[in-house]
Order: C-alpha cells, then structure tokens, then sequence
C-alpha cells in the first residue's frame, strides 16, 4: 500500500455555451493565473476547453452561458439540469436572454429570410435546414426552462466576480441563496 496521502476529490464542473457569443467564457479564462489554483479543485468533465462529446452524470457544478433559443437548446439544457447538482446562469444572455432575444419581438421566419436570403451568400442564397435545430420563437433565460440555483450578471462577467462565484460555489455556499451545497 502507497504511503501518498490521497488528493481530496475535486469538484466535477462543467460549461456550456448555447445561444452566446463565448464573450462569458473567454472572461472565465482571463482569470489568469488564478486558473492554476482552480485547476488543483476542479475537474473538467464537458466544455468548449475540453474535448467532452456528452454530457456526463453526476456533475457538481455547470456553467451555462447563452439563451435558450432552439429546441437543441431546450434539450441541452434539461439534460444538464437533470445531471447537475449547481446550474449557474452565467452571464446576462443566460439570466435574461440580452442580446439574442433582440429578436424576440421579429417574425422567425423574417429573421432566417434576412439573414440567409437577403443579406447572405449571394451565389445560392436558401437557409439552411438539413441537421439545423429549428429556432423557438422567442429566446429564453435559462431560468424559464430549468431551475437555476446560482446568477451569474454581467456582460459578460468580470473574472473577478467568476472567480469569486466559482469559489464561493466551491466552499459550498451559493452566492445569493444563503443556502449551502454538498458536493460528495
Ligand atoms: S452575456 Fe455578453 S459576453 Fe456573455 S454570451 Fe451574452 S453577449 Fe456574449
């Protein structure tokens, strides 16, 4: 039997962007040298960094960045609801759909048209449907679809205040919430 001291468990996290820009996830990575220190609690199991093609079971905490604006979406975000102990809105477009639900109050069918007929491809303008998830009509936030235990504000987030959710979620305590999470 090896006399090394076994490593705590780290926290299984995952991040996700659905209708974003990736603006919350490049701000996760201007932590800087600070994501070395995370790197030492945090395990990686499904992310843009990452070469995850599924979702796993049993994920501690998930970051989603982005509205929820097309029936892949919805179901991304059930399936991580179900899988994951801590959802974290991550950034404005997940806690209130911000930029993508710039056309909500437009026609689906009038937006696909100018975007993809009218001020496309010139040589064979047609919107593409072959392996597309079909666009709702409106976009959502996150917390419409599924329940989101922790908000994450800003567009995007400052590293600052990732580092300090991701810490507090870390500690067990769900910024806002007054409540406490067991991971384990
Ligand atoms: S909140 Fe801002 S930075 Fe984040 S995905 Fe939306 S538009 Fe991009």
């Amino acid at each position: 039997m090896s006399d090394t001291p076994r490593m705590p468990a780290r926290i299984r996290m995952g991040t996700i962007w659905l209708e974003g820009c990736s603006g919350c996830h490049m701000s996760f990575l201007d932590m800087d040298e600070r994501l070395i220190d995370l790197a030492d609690k945090i395990e990686i199991v499904f992310s843009p960094y990452v070469d995850a093609k599924a979702i796993p079971d049993n994920v501690d905490v998930f970051l989603v960045e982005g509205g929820i604006g097309s029936d892949h979406d919805m179901e991304v975000i059930r399936e991580i609801r179900r899988k994951t102990r801590v959802l974290v809105a991550f950034g404005d477009c997940a806690v209130t759909a911000n930029v993508p639900s710039m056309r909500n109050g437009l026609d689906v069918g009038a937006v696909l048209r100018y975007g993809y007929e009218e001020t496309g491809q010139p040589i064979q303008p047609q919107i593409p449907t072959q392996g597309i998830p079909a666009l709702l009509p409106q976009v959502l936030p996150v917390h419409e679809v599924v329940p989101v235990d922790v908000y994450m504000p800003g567009c995007p987030p400052s590293a600052d205040l990732i580092h300090f959710v991701v810490g507090e979620v870390l500690e067990g305590r769900l910024p806002g919430r007054g409540v406490r999470a067991r991971f384990g």
